[in-house]
């Protein structure tokens, strides 16, 4: 039922004696260790000596994913570098990564709290783990890896992608759990009815799912078609990967505790950054109170959601709802994260292409389609527009190289449209859209 049962359960008043002692402690190492952190208080005018525990943390200045950029790949660290035993990367708003470091204290942090995640999901010490988040940069496949170990579970380290080979292991192995995105569980669901798989013939009970938002609907469906009970799991790099919280099986659809002994949640006003009561929706902010390599402080993660304790509940633990949007206009692709401005910068490295795109993305069934189209600059319009032009040698020429960088790039296939200088509707007041999301997530 637990799988670190004092602190799950910790009374409300020791869980906050417990958070403004770390948090004290942070504060001031932070101060010393990260030049960063020491000209942001500097600059707002905050002594460290000022904050005596959590009621305070809003005295203090937001980091966001800019900093990270800005402190790329590694001033941000507060240990010397011979002490990071794992670096992980998910994606920044341009070409650069986003890069988090552990050292071997985050490494048990990361394994204790999804470790915990799981059990709250339903596994148990002896179950099969069918791992399916991908396992590299991404910290989804490691860590659900490291958690899984930890607990006592058997990981089948499947990573992404190739269904038949997944729905084999499925079959054969027999793992208990899986783990995945909820849309690549609404495929594996998919495959199995359209193979005639009977889902009794699995033993998969529990199904694990997040890196990208997803609803009740997708949950029923997944629950049908895989025969499983299915829990949400949220997390992001910057704060450790996923773990930072979890669905109880028992507790579906009343929201994901936040293991708030290890990461403190802020939910702020999405325009004043100002802190909002219990409840209501704004922008989540996690300060990362127990990390070693590279803790943050208030985190403005823009995933936009509310917080609430919920009293009858297993875990004294605060809960998060749903994600229910996101405040600046990162797309989840599949997973991935993916920021237009990231194919921005490729655009650069074009001088036949404007810069005046839009990104088209569409949920075929469960598979997420992102389609670009590029205006190409005005004297080539000039000179190949009008009929047949899709079809010219440079444009077929350059339509293969854009596409072929993406993929290089930012690692997701994408359809690639050029069109002529112009071509692409622009909203009233002549302004472009970056971004047309028409999936429905219903
Ligand atoms: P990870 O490597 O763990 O996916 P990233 O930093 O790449 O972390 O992505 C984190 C982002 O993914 C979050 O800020 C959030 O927008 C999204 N995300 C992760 N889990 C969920 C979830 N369960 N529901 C909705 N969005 C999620």
């Amino acid at each position: 039922m637990f799988y670190n049962k004092t602190i799950e359960t910790l009374p409300l008043r020791k869980l906050r004696k417990l958070q403004n002692e770390r948090l004290v402690a942070l504060v001031n190492r932070l101060y010393k260790k990260v030049p960063f952190y020491k000209k942001q208080l500097d600059e707002a005018g905050i002594k460290p000596s000022k904050i005596k525990g959590v009621k305070d943390l809003h005295k203090l200045p937001f980091t966001k994913k800019i900093d990270l950029r800005d402190n790329y790949p590694f001033d941000l660290f507060a240990v010397p570098q011979n002490q990071v035993v794992r670096i992980h990367a998910s994606s920044g708003t341009t070409g650069k990564p986003t890069v988090v470091g552990y050292n071997r204290k985050d490494l048990r942090i990361f394994d204790e709290v999804v470790a915990r995640s799981l059990v709250a999901a339903g596994a148990k010490k002896g179950m099969k783990l069918h791992n399916a988040y991908g396992y590299g940069l991404f910290t989804g496949g490691l860590g659900m890896h490291g958690g899984a170990t930890k607990l006592g579970m058997a990981v089948i380290p499947v990573s992404g992608g190739m269904t038949d080979r997944q729905l084999m292991i499925l079959q054969d192995f027999k793992p208990e759990v899986i783990c995945c995105t909820p849309s690549y569980a609404q495929t594996l669901a998919e495959e199995c009815n359209k193979r005639g798989i009977d889902t009794n013939d699995l033993a998969v009970k529990y199904a694990i799912l997040g890196a990208e938002p997803w609803t009740e609907t997708i949950r029923s469906q997944v629950e049908a078609g895989l025969n499983v009970t299915a829990t949400n799991i949220y997390g992001l790099s910057e704060i450790i990967g996923p773990g930072v919280s979890q669905e109880d099986f028992e507790e579906k659809g009343t929201g994901s505790y936040i293991w708030e002994d290890h990461f403190f949640p802020e939910v702020v006003d999405k325009d004043s950054g100002e802190p909002l009561p219990l409840g209501e929706e704004g922008v989540l902010v996690f300060t990362t109170l127990t990390k070693g390599a590279m803790p943050l402080l208030r985190y403005w993660t823009n995933d936009i959601c509310s917080l609430h304790y919920d009293k009858g509940a297993k875990r004294t633990h605060v809960k998060m709802s749903s994600i229910k949007g996101r405040a600046d206009d990162m797309l989840i692709i599949r997973g991935v994260n993916l920021f237009h401005t990231q194919v921005e910068v490729l655009l650069d490295d074009f001088p036949e292409l404007a810069p005046c795109y839009q990104l088209i993305v569409t949920r075929k069934k469960t598979m997420d389609e992102v389609k670009l189209e590029v205006e190409v600059a005005l004297e080539i319009s000039q000179e190949l527009g009008g009929r047949g032009f899709q079809k010219k040698d440079l444009i077929v020429k350059l339509t293969k190289q854009l596409s072929r960088k993406i993929k290089n790039n930012i690692g997701l296939s994408m359809q690639v449209e050029l069109k002529e200088f112009d071509q692409i509707p622009r909203s009233i007041g002549g302004k472009l859209s970056r971004i047309k999301d028409l999936r429905k997530l219903k």
